[in-house]
């Protein structure tokens, strides 16, 4: 039997990347791609995603030779409400992960050395990555600091096997930056992003469109981004485990038990995503949100918050001539979990009442607020466009998605 990994490239196993290939004095890296040059006929689309590896908690341990091969955590207070960002890989065996309580990571590792975060470090870091990606192509699409797209069907200087690319992104990002990325390879955003979380750390995986059945076929549902543990329970209730088997499953039972979210995990376990690179610096949603002191048990004064927020929502975006028609209210409860809930209109808002009322009947109608005491209340508006004019691109999937995000990173 051979295993998921020698699958993705049948005789040609992928290289891992690893110290020992590494052209000794020179920092190179010494690799033989493991695909043919020539495969441009196959690829509709050529789609790249990076992902640094444990940024933050990398980027410290990078500047401080200490922490190397330490369980690091990076992120709020332990002994306080502090929330871990990212743990270094060395934590994460203890079973921490981002968005935890610190205070829980403390207790699962008392030895892990808990760093504050230094954004303002980060954020270099994270241009100078960026601007590496731009050398291969516009068409960047910038998902977080640590996280990118690119789509290289057309690449600038005409190298067409993708895998190439990414490899060279890679050395670049580790000469430059003294860090290692993931990236992933394929046909398109949703494989890429599996792919580049794979062989994580430091890794390269490659989906080329002729491996994407077997590759779905034993891929875990929870594997799917935007598919969280709420979903991932329903649909184990509905005896589907793995990609291979809800691909099986017909669109319509699907969406009968899913809503539109159904149209969409039965298109995504085929592996069909149609969305595009959006090389676009401008926020898509304009939120604002608030941790409080103390957990709020009641409605009256998360009404106040949502009247505050969608009243400085309204007026910043429309000093800056724009305007949104999705609302999205995001609540985090007392034992974190978070939730978000969105509405959109088919117009813009009137006034900053308009998306209070709205936010506020999501809030009261689709939230636990006022039953379980609440850590955390969020408002934004996304769907953003130029006032008077319509959005120009499709959004990202977060408003179709947000009933399905019920963790997000902590960052
Ligand atoms: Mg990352």
């Amino acid at each position: 039997m051979i295993s998921k990994k020698e699958k993705l490239c049948p005789g040609a196993p992928m290289k891992r990347i690893t110290n020992s290939n590494r052209s000794a004095g020179t920092g190179l890296i010494s690799y033989k791609p493991s695909c043919s040059i020539n495969e441009n006929q196959s690829w509709p689309r050529k789609i790249i995603h990076i992902d640094m590896d444990a940024f933050f908690a990398a980027v410290e341990q990078r500047d401080n030779p200490k922490l190397i091969g330490k369980p690091v955590v990076v992120g709020g207070d332990p002994f306080g409400r502090g929330v871990v960002s990212t743990a270094s890989y060395e934590a994460r065996k203890f079973g921490i992960h981002s968005a935890m309580p610190a205070a829980q990571a403390r207790r699962l590792c008392p030895q892990a050395i808990f760093v504050k975060p230094h954004f303002e470090k980060y954020h270099e870091v994270s241009v100078r990555v960026m601007s590496i990606l731009h050398q291969h192509t516009d068409l960047v699409e910038s998902i977080s600091l640590d996280e990118a797209y690119l789509d290289v069907t057309e690449h600038k200087f005409g190298i067409h096997d993708p895998e190439v690319i990414a490899l060279l992104i890679k050395q670049n990002i580790l000469a430059v930056t003294k860090l290692t990325a993931s990236a992933g390879v394929a046909p398109n955003l949703f494989l890429a992003k599996v792919a580049s979380d794979f062989n994580k750390p430091d890794g390269l995986t490659v989906i080329r469109p002729d491996q994407i059945t077997d590759f779905l076929e034993n891929l875990p549902v929870r594997k799917i981004p935007g598919v969280g543990p709420k979903t991932e329970a329903r649909l184990l209730a509905l005896g589907i485990k793995t990609c291979g088997e809800l691909a099986g499953v017909s669109a319509s039972f699907l969406v009968e038990k899913f809503g539109k979210t159904g149209r969409w995990l039965h298109q995504t376990a085929q592996g069909i995503d149609e969305r595009e690179v959006e090389p676009y610096t401008e926020s898509k949603q304009y939120s604002t949100e608030e941790t409080f002191e103390k957990n709020i048990t009641t409605l009256p004064p998360l009404r106040a918050k949502l009247e505050e927020y969608a009243e400085h929502i309204y007026c910043g975006l429309k000093e800056e001539g724009r305007m949104g028609r999705t609302v999205v209210v995001k609540v985090k409860y007392h034992d974190f979990e978070l939730i978000t809930r969105s509405f959109t209109l088919d117009h813009e808002p009137k006034n900053w009442r308009e998306i209070y009322q709205i936010a506020r009947e999501l809030l009261e109608k689709k939230t636990l607020a006022g039953k379980k005491p609440v850590r955390l209340l969020g408002l934004g508006l996304g769907s953003l466009h130029e006032i008077g004019k319509r959005e120009k691109v499709a959004q990202r999937d977060l408003f179709d998605q947000s009933e399905l995000l019920t963790e997000m990173k902590g960052i």
